[in-house]
C-alpha cells in the first residue's frame, strides 16, 4: 500500500463539540480531505465552530485489517422494548447485570470517549474519567481503496468503530446509545453476535446516551487494551452499507432484515459510480480502471458517429418519444431501425421494445398463456424467467443446453395448447453457445414455437456478428430476440421474425402496447452502431482474436476457461470468494465483477469477464496474469 495517513477534524464552539471526524487516505487524497471535514465543521447544524483543530498523521505501511462483524437489525416499538432485547443479547454473551450497565448511560453523556466497565464489578477502569477511552486511528478499507472521504456515514463509522472495539484484547461486548436526543437508535456488539442494531433503545428527546465497553480480564492488561483502542490503527473490509429501513417504521423492519441476511452471505449489491462512458477503461468510483465489466463489446456506445447520431436525433426529434407508438405515432427513426435489424438478421420483421428485458416478457407473455406450455433452459436469462411467469402458461425447465431433455418434455406437452421453447443463444452468465441447428430440429418435429434471445450473440457471433444463424449456416429460429444494449452499444430490445408475428406482436404484446416507445436518439445511435458494424466487420474479429489471446494466457497457466464468446467466466463458487477475488482485483486495477446468486444459482458465484474489441493485447494480459495470481490456491 501507497504512503497512508491519519487525518482527523474536531471542531468546537465556547469549549463545547460541534463536530469531528477521522479518516485514514492515501497521500493523493489528504489535501482534498482535509478541506472536506473543514467545510463539514463549518456548516455543521450544531452551530460555527469558534476552534477547528485538524490533525494529519502519517501512519505505518502495515496497517492492521479486520472484518467488519456482521450486521442485524432488531426492529423493536418502546425503549422499554429495546432495552429488554439489548439485556438478553448481553446475557447471550454472558454479561448478567445489564440493567445496571444501561443505568450507567446517565454518567457516559459528559463523556467524549466511551466507559470502560469491568464487566462483572462495574467498576470504571479508565485513568481519565472524565474523558473515557476514545477509540480513534480507524476506517472503513473500501473508502481508502477510492481514495474518497466520502459523505459522513454514521452508520458505516458505528460498525467501524464496534468492529475495533470487539478486536481489542479483554473486551467482551460494548453497548451504544446515540447521545443525539433526536436519534433512539443504539446497538449492542460482541465478537460472536456481531453488530446487532436495536432501532429503539431510548425514548425521543432524551439526551443521555453514550457508549460503554465491557472489559473481562486482569487489570493488568487495561493499558494494553486502551492502546489498541487509542493508538493502533486499523481498516475494516466488508462494511456494509446502509439498509434503507435504518429507523424506519414497523413494517419496513423485514425489509431490513433481508437486507442484513444478503449482506452476511455476501449477497449484497451497490451500484458503482462511472465517471464518464465505460470504454475498455473508465472512471470508476473516482479511479481509473479497466473495465471487464461492459456489454459494449465493439466499444460503440462512445463512436463519435453514434454519439453524434443520438445528438442529432435529440435535435430533430427531441429527447422523449412522448407517448407509446400506436397511441402517439412512430418516429421515423424507429422504422428505419426496424427495417435495418431485420434485414441484418435475415428476417422479414422486426418490433422496437424499450429494453431487451420488455422484449423477452413481451414476446413470451404474447405468445403462450394459460392452458399452453414454455419449455425453458436452466440457465435463461431473468427476463425469459419473467416473461414465462407472467405468461401463466406451465412452465417446464429443461437442463442446460440438453436438446434430449427439451425432446421429452416437450413429448410430455402434446395435450396443451401451444407449446413454446425459448433459450439464451449465448447464455449470459456462462458465455456458452446453444446449438441452434437441434434446437430447431427438436421444436420443428413437436410444432413448438422456438424462441432466441441473441442479447449476447449479435455483434459477437457469426463471422460478421449476425448471430447464431450466421454461425451455424442455418435457418432462424421462430422468434429471434435481442438487445440493442449490447454491442449495439445503445439501449432498447428487438424481436424479429415474420410479418405475421411481428403483426400480431404489435397487437397484443403489452410491453409494446403500454409502454412509451423508447426515445429517437437511442434509436437513431442503435442504427448508426448497426451500419458502423456491417462496415467494420474487423470490430467482430478483434473482439474474437482478443478473446483466444485472454483465454490462451488464462488456460496455459492452467485456469481452466471456456472462450467461446466474448463472457469467459470463471466460477469460483463460494460468494465471499468470489467478492474478495473481484475487490483483489480492482486493487490491482481491473473491474471484473462478482457475479452471485440469484444471477446464478447459490454456490455457483464466480467472476465473469465481458472482454471488448478495444481492448488492448497489453491489458489483456496484464488482466489475465493478475487473475492466474489472485486464483492461486
Ligand atoms: N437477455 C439477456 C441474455 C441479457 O443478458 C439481457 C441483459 N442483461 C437481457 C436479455 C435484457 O436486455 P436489456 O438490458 O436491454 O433489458
Amino acid at each position: 500500500m501507497s504512503e497512508t495517513y491519519s487525518v482527523k477534524m474536531r471542531a468546537s464552539s465556547d469549549g463545547h463539540h460541534v463536530s469531528g471526524a477521522e479518516k485514514i487516505v492515501p497521500a493523493a487524497s489528504v489535501s482534498k480531505v482535509a478541506s472536506r471535514l473543514v467545510e463539514r465543521a463549518l456548516s455543521h447544524e450544531r452551530g460555527t465552530p469558534d476552534f477547528i483543530n485538524v490533525k494529519i498523521e502519517s501512519l505505518p505501511s502495515d496497517i492492521l485489517r479486520l472484518k467488519a462483524l456482521p450486521v442485524k437489525t432488531h426492529v423493536v416499538a418502546t425503549p422499554a422494548e429495546g432495552r429488554a432485547l439489548a439485556a438478553q443479547l448481553l446475557a447471550e454473551a454472558g454479561i448478567a447485570n445489564a440493567d445496571e450497565i444501561m443505568a450507567r448511560f446517565s454518567e457516559t453523556h459528559s463523556l467524549r470517549g466511551a466507559m470502560l466497565l469491568d464487566a462483572d464489578t462495574l467498576e470504571r477502569l479508565e485513568p481519565d474519567q472524565s474523558r473515557g477511552v476514545r477509540a480513534t486511528y480507524m476506517d472503513d478499507a473500501a473508502a481508502l481503496a477510492k481514495g474518497t472521504a466520502g459523505v459522513k456515514n454514521h452508520y458505516a463509522e458505528a460498525i467501524v468503530l464496534a468492529t475495533k472495539v470487539q478486536n481489542a484484547p479483554n473486551i467482551i461486548a460494548e453497548i451504544c446509545v446515540s447521545d443525539d436526543p433526536d436519534y433512539v437508535t443504539g446497538y449492542v456488539a460482541t465478537r460472536e453476535l456481531g453488530y446487532r442494531r436495536i432501532t429503539v433503545l431510548k425514548e425521543k428527546g432524551d439526551p443521555n446516551g453514550g457508549r460503554i465497553f465491557l472489559y473481562r480480564g486482569s487489570r493488568d492488561e487495561v493499558a494494553k487494551t486502551i492502546e489498541f483502542l487509542e493508538k493502533t490503527p486499523i481498516l475494516v473490509d466488508d462494511v456494509p452499507t446502509l439498509p434503507s429501513a435504518a429507523n424506519a417504521p414497523r413494517r419496513f423492519g423485514a425489509l431490513a432484515d433481508a437486507l442484513d441476511a444478503r449482506q452476511a452471505a455476501g449477497l449484497s449489491r451497490r451500484c458503482r459510480t462511472l465517471g464518464g462512458p465505460t470504454g475498455p477503461t473508465a472512471i470508476v468510483d473516482g479511479r481509473e480502471l479497466v473495465v471487464f465489466a461492459s456489454n459494449d463489446y465493439l466499444d460503440l456506445a462512445r463512436d463519435p458517429r453514434v454519439v453524434k447520431a443520438a445528438a442529432d436525433a435529440a435535435n430533430e426529434f427531441g429527447a422523449g418519444s412522448g407517448g407509446a407508438r400506436l397511441t402517439t405515432g412512430t418516429q421515423p427513426p424507429h422504422v428505419r431501425l426496424e427495417n435495418a435489424l431485420a434485414k441484418f438478421k435475415g428476417s422479414e420483421a422486426a418490433l422496437l421494445y424499450g429494453t431487451g428485458y420488455m422484449a423477452n416478457v413481451g414476446a413470451i407473455s404474447a405468445l403462450v398463456g394459460k392452458g399452453d406450455a414454455v419449455l425453458s433452459d436452466e440457465l435463461n436469462h431473468a427476463s425469459i424467467i419473467d416473461g414465462c411467469r407472467l405468461s401463466g402458461a406451465d412452465v417446464l425447465v429443461y437442463r442446460h443446453g440438453d436438446m434430449e431433455d427439451l425432446d421429452r418434455k416437450l413429448g410430455a406437452c402434446r395435450e396443451h395448447r401451444r407449446r413454446l421453447a425459448v433459450s439464451d443463444g449465448v447464455f449470459s452468465m456462462d458465455g456458452d453457445i446453444l446449438d441452434l441447428p437441434r434446437f430447431l430440429e427438436v421444436t420443428r418435429r413437436h410444432d413448438a414455437f422456438s424462441m432466441v434471445d441473441e442479447a449476447h450473440a449479435t455483434g459477437i457471433v457469426g463471422r460478421t456478428g449476425r448471430g447464431l444463424a450466421e454461425y451455424f449456416g442455418c435457418e432462424l429460429p421462430d422468434v429471434l430476440m435481442g438487445t440493442l444494449s449490447k454491442a449495439l452499444g445503445s439501449e432498447g430490445g428487438f424481436v424479429c421474425g415474420s410479418k405475421l408475428l411481428v403483426e400480431y406482436l404489435r397487437n397484443m404484446s403489452r410491453p409494446f402496447i403500454f409502454s412509451t416507445a423508447p426515445g429517437a436518439p437511442a434509436m437513431a445511435a442503435a442504427l448508426t452502431a448497426l451500419e458502423v458494424l456491417i462496415a467494420e466487420p474487423g470490430r467482430v474479429a478483434k473482439l474474437r482474436e482478443n478473446v483466444a489471446l485472454f483465454v490462451s494466457e488464462l488456460v496455459c497457466h492452467g485456469v481452466a476457461v471456456r472462450g467461446e464468446t466474448a463472457i469467459v467466466p470463471i466460477v469460483v463458487g463460494d460468494e465471499k470468494r468470489a467478492l474478495a477475488a473481484s475487490a483483489a482485483l480492482e486493487e490491482l486495477g481491473f473491474l471484473v465483477p462478482a457475479i452471485r446468486y440469484p444471477t446464478v444459482a447459490r454456490g455457483a458465484a464466480r467472476l465473469r469477464v465481458a472482454l471488448m474489441s478495444a481492448h488492448t493485447q497489453e491489458q489483456l494480459c496484464a488482466a489475465a496474469a493478475s487473475l492466474v495470481e489472485i486464483l492461486k490456491p
